[in-house]
């Protein structure tokens, strides 16, 4: 019987030293990468071979700053925010991987409460399967593949360029995007004020930009207007519905819906905006009145200075799908139906 008590006490005394060493590499692991001395945290980070140093044009203690607020969004919310300049995108990404292969024993710390934030200035509008594939910029110009400024007419802009470009340098450079053998846009131009829905002529589109800061310095954010909505793609949310009309006296953030939960915003524009209008063709060319059919497509010469763009033609072709002869000959895009020169 003593004996019997006695191994008991052993057992119990073995279980609660394992327990104590269980309790105290607990805490030890529960420590928050946001909340590690610096130090430790560049050493966490040079492990997952992020580079700190020389990147997005910030000091080293900048650059700590931000990783630091970008590591506690990323505890709070458990999910990577994806940017619109292509550099900062990539740091963020690399960023991630560290973080993650931090928690990769005990899991994200997941403080946040899914209830804890409501949208204010938008709404969840869809969600699109390839929610995670493209961000503000693609959605603005309807595409849905990852897009940068700057990627068509050059290469896409870095942190450093946004960080000293003004809107309207970064407007131009999306309009020269349009206009690039890719996307192959015409007659886009750029506004300072918004153009009304009844000034629109069919097959126009209509997009906004605008500068804000994030946690990596500068950002940019684009709204697309479909019909009276604007809408607009914040990272890797959801689409969202925007309520207000775009207007220099309110700012815009990134707020957005992320696998369902709305997330705080961490980015906040309040800018100039700036309006692109672009199309399919010209809208102010006068057209010659020759045309000639070849193969199963019809071509309309057009010259002139465009009155929509200002950009000068001697010779411009509008090319739309025939099945003749016998042809049309008249002016597609100001006579026939505008809809239809693509
Ligand atoms: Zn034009
Ligand atoms: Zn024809």
């Amino acid at each position: 019987m003593k004996k019997t008590a006695q191994r008991f006490f052993i057992v119990i005394l073995c279980c609660l030293f394992s327990f104590c060493i269980a309790t105290a590499q607990g805490i030890e692991n529960k420590t928050l990468l946001s909340e590690a001395p610096d130090k430790e945290l560049e050493t966490i980070l040079s492990e997952s071979n992020v580079d700190i140093y020389n990147v997005l044009g910030l000091s080293r203690q900048e650059l700590l700053t931000s990783v630091r607020a970008f590591i506690k969004y990323v505890e709070d919310y458990g999910f990577c925010p994806r940017y619109a300049i292509e550099e900062t995108d990539l740091f963020a990404q690399q960023v991630y991987t560290a973080i993650k292969n931090y928690y990769s024993k005990t899991g994200f710390p997941t403080k946040n409460d899914p209830n804890a934030y409501f949208l204010t200035d938008s709404e969840l509008f869809s969600t699109p399967e390839n929610v995670n594939n493209f961000r503000c910029y693609a959605y603005a110009l309807n595409r849905t593949v990852n897009t940068y400024v700057g990627q068509f007419s050059g290469t896409a802009l870095t942190q450093t360029q946004i960080n000293s470009m003004t809107i309207s340098q970064i407007a131009d450079r999306v309009v020269q995007d349009l206009n690039s053998s890719t996307l192959k846009y015409d007659c886009a131009y750029t506004l300072s004020t918004i153009p009304s829905v009844a000034s629109m002529k069919t097959g126009q589109t209509l997009i906004c930009v605008r500068k804000g800061s994030g946690f990596f310095g500068a950002d940019y954010h684009f709204m697309r207007r479909v019909g009276s909505n604007w809408l607009h793609k914040p990272g890797q949310s959801s689409i969202l519905r925007y309520k207000y009309t775009p207007s220099n006296s309110l700012d815009w953030t990134n707020e957005g819906v992320v696998n369902g939960v709305p997330t705080a915003p961490n980015a906040i524009y309040s800018g100039n905006i700036i309006y692109i209008v672009f199309s399919k063709h010209h809208y102010g060319l006068a057209y010659t009145g020759y045309s000639y059919h070849s193969g199963n497509k019809h071509y309309y010469e057009y010259s002139g200075t465009c009155t929509s763009c200002g950009q000068y033609y001697s010779s411009y072709y509008v090319v739309k799908a025939c099945s003749g002869p016998p042809c049309p000959s008249t002016d597609p895009v100001l006579r026939i139906d505008p809809t239809c020169a693509e």
